[in-house]
């Protein structure tokens, strides 16, 4: 919290408009806050009868934690979650530390806004009640399961309800119904492909530790541990004020046995157990400790980007878009920074299709480029024991590029960071180190023009030398 130093000016709306958000997961209860408090009218339909505490930790970068602060819930959110003071770099078989990656405080006074972890449930929790203060209509039960075919923003609901407003933000995760109906409206296959790998995610309640000093030791630090091996790793950190330690463990995916994409489904810890058989003893005593029938484990796939995030007035963000894989952890931070963006987006103009276009333009390739980083890091991180480990492992302790792209500078800059680079004819070169937000809002006009299909007058300049030059070479060549 004592990093966070942000002046950005809070957002009223051109126009309000009538938002229907779909979805109330961290992206959208994040977009209908933002949406909100700049005076829009928002209804959220939420397909689940009661939203409940489900999931794991969630790292909060500090491209999330500065949006968080301009919503007004940073406060909050520091107080459920875990500040990482440094991720340590291990080898799996005998926990040697390979290299460390310094983090807080560090990062937050470069960035300046803190990196945490915490448990998505309180995320979840923090923005519902936030959203419900604000005015917000929440309806739950709400499953929706079309969008009128001309995307004019109307949805139905499972009951055959239609509601209709101005906007419709499609939030609606992972399997989202209404991606599907929008890639089939663009003729494009809504396709994802499996990565191989599949992942387990257990949570470790502190009465299950209490008699390992180790694992106790972890529990009361603020240190993040990845553990890298053939073909998987590890990441753990604690959670809920140091009473429950968290892990997420990347293997490859049973022969034969695809599992669901889905944060619920249940595994078999023994199986865990058996691939995890031939790491280190720590590893192995805080597996043991995890409660039977807690093991959860989802199949991770990388999904075909969408040649567009939007069609008329219907607009996709979050997993619905860009379904992050757990390499750089940022599925929740890049759902956020959507979010960020569409508040900025649909209240500094009144017309919507414009709002979107320029949504789009600040986001795809950012959070695109984000989201194939994972198959660079994953190379790296899973590599077997051999010459080409070896040498990564000997890339963690020099000054050059990290193997492990989430503690990679150049990459920490390109994800966390907030020096706004001015959008010029290159804006899609003019994407590193970006504060999505101050980059619509500063930028607004050039990012207008560019979305019609215009040239900014930078352009024109650029056309202008160009013809010149030629003009010169032309001359020289007569006159020689
Ligand atoms: C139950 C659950 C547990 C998770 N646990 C973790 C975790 O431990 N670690 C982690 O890194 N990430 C987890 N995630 C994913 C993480 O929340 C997202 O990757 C990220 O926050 C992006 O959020 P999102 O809003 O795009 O999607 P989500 O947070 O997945 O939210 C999507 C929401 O849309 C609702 N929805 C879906 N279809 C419809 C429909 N047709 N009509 C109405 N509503 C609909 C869903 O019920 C859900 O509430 C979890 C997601 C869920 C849903």
């Amino acid at each position: 919290m004592d990093t966070y130093k942000d002046t950005f000016s809070r957002l009223h709306a051109k126009r309000p408009l009538e938002v229907i958000v779909v979805g109330a997961g961290i992206g959208g209860l994040c977009a209908a806050l933002g949406l909100r408090q700049a005076g829009h009218d928002v209804v959220i339909l939420e397909r689940v009868s009661e939203i409940k505490e489900i999931g794991a930790g969630i790292q909060m970068a500090p491209n999330a934690s500065r949006i968080m602060g301009r919503f007004g819930l940073l406060e909050k959110v520091m107080d459920k979650a875990t500040v990482v003071q440094k991720n340590s770099l291990r080898r799996y078989a005998d926990n040697v530390e390979l290299g460390t990656a310094p983090l807080m405080p560090a990062v937050g006074e470069k960035y300046h806004a803190p990196l945490a972890a915490i448990h998505r449930g309180d995320l979840q929790h923090i923005l519902l009640e936030a959203v419900k203060s604000t005015g917000v209509t929440i309806r739950t039960n709400a499953r929706v399961i079309r969008v009128d075919s001309t995307f004019e923003a109307k949805v139905q609901l499972e009951c055959g309800e239609w509601i209709c407003g101005d906007v419709v933000i499609g939030a609606d995760g992972i399997k989202s119904d209404i991606r599907r109906q929008m890639a089939g409206k663009k003729g494009v296959q809504d396709g994802c492909q499996p990565t191989g790998d599949a992942a387990y995610r257990i949570l470790i309640p502190k009465e299950r530790m209490e008699n390992d000093d180790r694992a106790m030791a972890l529990l009361n630090s603020n240190i993040g541990m990845r553990w890298m091996g053939p073909g998987g790793h590890i990441m753990g950190y604690p959670i809920k004020k140091h009473t429950v330690y968290n892990m997420v463990l990347l293997h490859p995916e049973k022969p034969g046995g695809r599992i669901e994409e889905s944060w619920t489904t249940k595994s078999d810890k023994k199986e865990m157990m058996e691939f995890y058989a031939q790491w280190n003893d720590l590893v192995r005593d805080l597996l043991s400790y995890v409660p039977d029938g807690e093991v959860v484990e989802w199949t991770l796939n990388s999904h075909s980007p969408l040649p567009s995030w939007f069609e008329n007035k219907c607009v996709l963000m979050g997993d619905a878009c860009h379904p992050m894989l757990p390499y750089v952890a940022q599925g929740a931070a890049q759902a956020i920074e959507d979010a960020g963006v569409l508040t900025c987006a649909l209240s500094l103009t009144d017309d919507v299709k414009t709002a979107l276009a320029v949504y789009e333009r600040v986001r795809k390739d950012r959070a695109e480029r984000i989201q194939n980083s994972a198959s660079v890091t994953r190379k790296a991180l899973h590599l077997p024991d051999g010459e080409q480990q070896r040498k990564r492992d000997a890339a963690f302790k020099g000054t050059g590029k990290n193997p492990d792209l989430w503690a990679d500078r150049e990459f920490q800059d390109f994800m966390w960071g907030e020096l706004i680079q001015t959008v010029g004819i290159n804006i899609d070169a003019d994407l590193i180190g970006t504060d999505v937000m101050k980059q619509t809002v500063e930028n607004w006009d050039s990012l207008v023009a560019l979305t019609a299909g215009r040239h900014t007058y930078k352009s024109w300049i650029l056309w202008m030398c160009y013809l010149l030059a030629l003009l010169v070479v032309f001359a020289l060549y007569i006159l020689y």
